[in-house]
């Protein structure tokens, strides 16, 4: 640990820990990862062990006032490492954590190899498993197939069965894409009906159209979501949801937007107005900026050469963060939505203002269209919970609405035919 701590370093921060790399058992057709092995020709991508006690050790060591340390896993596929690298990870975790520091642990996996070992691991520790699944079969099978180009949405189901049959906490990891924007409510109410699921994540695809799989270039694959399209599928799913899930199920992004209407930093870095504290930390010790920039331009250094909480306090890496807001066109600057999307993720932005300026986030129109339509209801519901009430009261609003008068949501049309009973 450096002595003194840099002054510049975050109080806190998040490592996105990538065992194998970019390696994975699946072929997904939109995945940004896999064309990243080429960093590491000849590499065997698998994270050693010594490495491994660095990396907990000086996490630790980086958050040793935290009250609450989250380890987080993802890849690639991180279970290819096997059920063993990670019950010495959680044994390290054990070892350096503070008495009576609270540790997450978290894993993204497409599931596929979870088993009956593997979840008893998850169980015991608490895990939260982040699952990649894009929807019922058949839109997922779309895009995520394995080597062979074979679906591997009965898999996945599998996967989920280990999980509760051990009763292990998930999360829905589902990508928006060409194939599913369109049926945004067989989309969520499959994961919420069939998969009970409680926390969801939608994750629109923005794939750039080049050689280098970098963020480079102003051109989009046909997979990639339409603006429009992103838009309206978040409505979709936010008119459902307001009606009826508020309190019992959680979709990140609205959970960003209410912390944004009540003025307080939301959880998710895209709606932040800077970034730059969550790191990827790739097999070898390599630290980038992002998980979204491990490219050569972004890699910070290596924490067998520098302790981390220097890496992350490099001019270079706070330098990262603060683009994300100095590098906003004045179109976003005076943008009615600006305090909820922030230009959203530095990596969409590649698009051209209507004035003709550089730095225009790709799914604007979406972020528009979406952050405004919710405005009344958020609004409500922040307002709610500054009165010490709950959120969910909104639903009561909503269904108590007279059928024939203005919906509560502010559209003007009529509640019959908008969020009304
Ligand atoms: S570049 Fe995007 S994903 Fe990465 S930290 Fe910044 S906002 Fe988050
Ligand atoms: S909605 Fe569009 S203009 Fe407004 S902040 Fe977001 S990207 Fe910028």
């Amino acid at each position: 640990m450096p002595d003194p701590r840099p002054l510049s370093a975050p109080e806190s921060f998040h490592v996105l820990a990538k065992p194998t790399g970019p390696i994975c058992n699946l072929d997904c057709e939109y995945c940004f990862f896999l064309s990243k092995e080429s960093l590491y020709p000849g590499d065997r991508f698998r994270m050693a062990d010594d490495l491994l006690e660095t990396y907990v050790r000086q996490l630790f060591e980086a958050h040793a006032t935290a009250s609450e340390v989250t380890i987080a896993w993802q890849g690639g596929e991180p279970t290819l490492m096997g059920v063993d690298f990670f019950r010495r990870a959680v044994g390290l975790t054990a070892r350096y954590a503070r008495a009576g520091q609270v540790v997450h642990h978290t894993i993204q996996t497409n599931a596929t190899l979870l088993t009956d070992e593997w979840c008893e691991l998850l169980a015991e520790h608490h895990f939260l498993v982040g699952i990649s699944i894009d929807g019922p079969p058949s839109v997922h099978d779309r895009y995520r197939v394995d080597k062979r180009g074979n679906p591997t949405s009965d898999r996945v189901l599998r996967g989920l069965g280990f999980l509760g049959k051990h009763g292990v906490d998930f999360n829905i990891l589902c990508t928006v894409n060409a194939a599913n924007q369109d049926q945004p409510l067989e989309v969520y109410r499959y994961f919420r009906d069939i998969l009970n699921a409680r926390y969801i994540q939608f994750i629109p695809i923005v794939e750039r159209d080049n050689e280098s799989g970098f963020q480079e270039g102003d051109r989009v694959t046909d997979r990639s979501v339409d603006p429009g399209a992103w838009g309206q599928f978040m409505i979709d799913v936010f008119d459902e949801w307001v009606r009826l899930d508020v309190g019992t199920v959680f979709v990140t992004q609205f959970d960003a937007a209410l912390a944004s209407w009540l003025g307080i930093q939301p959880a998710l870095c895209i709606f932040g107005e800077t970034c730059g504290n969550a790191v990827a930390l790739e097999h070898n010790g390599d630290l980038y900026s992002c998980d979204h920039f491990v490219e050569p331009d972004y890699l910070l250094g290596n924490i067998r050469q520098s302790h981390m909480v220097e890496l992350l306090a490099s001019p270079k890496q706070r330098a990262f963060g603060d683009a994300k807001r100095d590098g906003l066109p004045e179109f976003c600057m005076i943008c009615e939505v600006r305090f909820a999307c922030n230009g959203e993720c530095p990596k969409n932005r590649f698009t051209l203002t209507p004035s003709g300026d550089p730095g225009l986030n790709y799914l604007c129109a979406g972020y528009k269209k979406f952050f405004t339509h919710i405005d009344v209801l958020m609004a409500m519901m922040a307002g709610l919970l500054r009165q010490g009430r709950y959120a969910d009261e909104v639903k009561g609003v909503l269904a108590r609405a007279a059928r024939n008068e203005p919906c509560p949501c502010g559209s003007g049309r009529k509640a019959k035919i908008c969020h009304g009973p």
